[in-house]
This record gives structure tokens, C-alpha cells and sequence, in this order.
């Protein structure tokens, strides 16, 4: 039997944009957000997604939670696409939550931390107001609110706190997949750390599974049990965590590696920098989308575009070579 919780199968997501071409003309044009790209998330596991700024991790994070609707392609949760016509009470949204990037937009300020992580379950109409109540005090309890902090406001809490609650709102409808979009790269790094074993152990406690996105990949390295590498809309590669730091096959998973800081200045740099600009994702470059920037491109790189293919057992990369 398959482990499989969560299926990408093809995905697309393509943004329309009008570019004018004169004063009469205008013609309809796409962003390549993501750009055909499939993996699957297993029971219980914390799968990593990084890459550079506006290489469409969060796009896809968005997607998967259903705030964004796909171009082509589908998403199976259990076996069944999220975007089919549900039964009733079979609604697969409750059972995928999100945290978000920033906590500080991410809550209603005019919403009392009660009604804030109450909030989903009122959507969904959910329990009765006690046992909502009850809920909310439990959740809060759990990512070490105070019961005091019920009937206060967002506005007169740390980062840290507010990003806390935003966790508690995302175990409110208690779900089996929470997609986290880089939920401590806001915060301070001393307070990365407590919100990380939070989650970690809020993990164990209602056996979660996490899609991680993140580009700061000690974190990642930390957290995350596999870890896929996307670019400009396409994955490059997905390994294990020890394969991937180990073994990267990807020139780019290479590059990306190559940047992370050494805190010690004594220890000598081998680092091999990452040249250019990345493409614009309304006009990708044909082939393999890395070979404007990899120094290892040849001339099929700029003709064929690679597929992932298995180099080593759960390795995949998306390579000639
Ligand atoms: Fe580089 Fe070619 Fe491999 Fe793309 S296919 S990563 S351009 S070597």
C-alpha cells in the first residue's frame, strides 16, 4: 500500500498578463509560475521545497491549500483531486491548512487571538461556540499561549507569539497536512528556533505531515525528512535529506549548496558562485531552463528539456548528465 498523502500530478500555474505592444495593441502573455512539475508527500514526513525567490515554492504551496487555482494538472489528497465536487462533510480543504510567511498580515486585527484561531472553525461551522471555545484554549495551550492571551488582540504581541497563533489557527480544523510558506523567515533567529521545535513536536503530537518551504536550507536541512529543488517553475531535483546535502546531482542544487555562509572565517572558500540573472519567467529559456546560468551546459541543454529521471533509489533529478 502506497504511503502517498499528497500527489502534485503536472502542475501548472500560468499567470495572464497584458503587455502592450502600441498605442492600439495589446496581446495576452504568461507567467510561468510553475511549469509542469509533480511529486508526492508521504504520511508523517516533512517534505522540503526550496529554490530561489520566485521560483513558484509558494506558488505551489498556494495552490496545494486551494487559495490559487491551477492552470493543468491536478493535486490528489488520499486518491482524490482537491478540486473535484466534494460530498458533503468530504470537504478535502479542511483537511489541508497552511501557516503563512508573515504573521503580522496574516491575522485580522480586528479579531481577538480566541476569535482568530476560532476562526476556520466558524467557517466551516464547526462544533458549537463552547466546544469551539474549549478547542481554541486547548490549541493555545499547545503552541504556549496564555489563557489570558484569549480575549487580547494581535497588535500587542511579539512576532514570535503572533506566528504562534497563526500556528494554533492552522491545527484548528485538525488537519492531516499543513503546507508552512517560510514560517520563520520573518521572525528573529532567536525566535526561529522555539517556533521550529514547536512544530516539531506539534508533529508528533497530531501526527502531521508538513510541506516545508523555505529557501534558507540549514533550516530545511534541520526539519525536513526529503527536499525537492525548484527553478524558475520547474523541479530540478528531490532526494532525501542525506542524499541531497551529500550527493547533490543538480548543478543547481550544487550552486545553491556551494552559497550557504561557512562561520569560520579561517576554514578556505571552494565556493563556485552562481553567474547571471535568473530568466524571466514570462519568456523561459527553451530546453533545459537552467543552461543560461550552468556551467556545465551544452547544446543540447538549450534544445531538449531534461525530465526527472531516478539516478539512485527516491533520487530524482532533472539533468542530461
Ligand atoms: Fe546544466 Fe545541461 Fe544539466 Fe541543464 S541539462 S542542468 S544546462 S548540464
Amino acid at each position: 500500500m502506497s504511503d502517498a498523502l499528497l500527489e502534485v500530478q503536472n502542475l501548472k500555474l500560468y499567470y495572464p498578463v497584458k503587455v502592450r505592444q502600441n498605442v492600439l495593441r495589446s496581446e495576452t502573455r504568461y507567467v510561468k509560475a510553475v511549469d509542469d512539475i509533480s511529486f508526492t508527500v508521504n504520511k508523517g514526513e516533512t517534505f522540503g521545497l526550496v529554490g530561489e525567490s520566485g521560483c513558484g515554492k509558494s506558488t505551489t504551496g498556494k495552490t496545494i491549500v486551494k487559495l490559487l487555482r491551477p492552470t493543468a494538472g491536478d493535486i490528489l489528497f488520499e486518491g482524490k483531486s482537491i478540486f473535484a465536487r466534494q460530498e458533503e462533510g468530504q470537504d478535502l480543504t479542511t483537511r489541508i491548512q497552511i501557516i503563512f510567511q508573515d504573521p503580522y498580515s496574516s491575522l485580522d486585527p480586528r479579531f481577538t487571538v480566541g476569535r482568530c484561531i476560532a476562526e476556520p472553525m466558524v467557517v466551516h461551522k464547526t462544533g458549537t461556540p463552547q466546544q469551539r471555545e474549549e478547542r481554541v484554549r486547548q490549541l493555545m495551550k499547545d503552541v504556549g499561549l496564555r489563557p489570558e492571551h484569549y480575549t487580547k488582540y494581535p497588535h500587542e504581541f511579539s512576532g514570535g507569539q503572533r506566528q504562534r497563533i497563526g500556528v494554533a489557527r492552522a491545527l484548528a480544523l485538525n488537519p492531516s497536512l499543513i503546507v508552512c510558506d517560510e514560517p520563520v523567515s520573518a521572525l528573529d533567529v532567536s525566535i526561529q528556533a522555539q517556533i521550529l521545535n514547536l512544530m516539531q513536536d506539534l508533529q508528533k503530537k497530531y501526527d502531521l505531515t508538513y510541506i516545508f518551504i523555505s529557501h534558507n536550507l540549514s533550516v530545511v536541512k534541520h526539519l525536513c525528512d526529503r527536499i525537492a529543488v525548484m527553478y524558475l517553475g520547474n523541479m530540478v531535483e528531490i532526494a532525501s535529506k542525506n542524499d541531497l546535502f551529500d550527493r547533490p546531482a543538480h548543478p543547481y542544487t550544487q550552486a545553491l549548496l556551494d552559497a550557504i555562509p561557512i562561520p569560520d572565517p579561517d576554514i578556505p572558500t571552494m565556493q563556485e558562485m552562481l553567474e547571471g540573472d535568473v530568466p524571466s519567467p514570462m519568456d523561459p529559456p527553451a530546453g533545459c531552463c537552467f543552461h543560461t546560468r550552468c556551467k556545465k551546459a551544452c547544446p543540447r541543454c538549450a534544445q531538449e528539456r531534461p525530465r526527472l529521471r531516478e539516478i539512485a533509489p527516491g533520487h530524482l533529478v532533472a539533468c542530461h548528465f
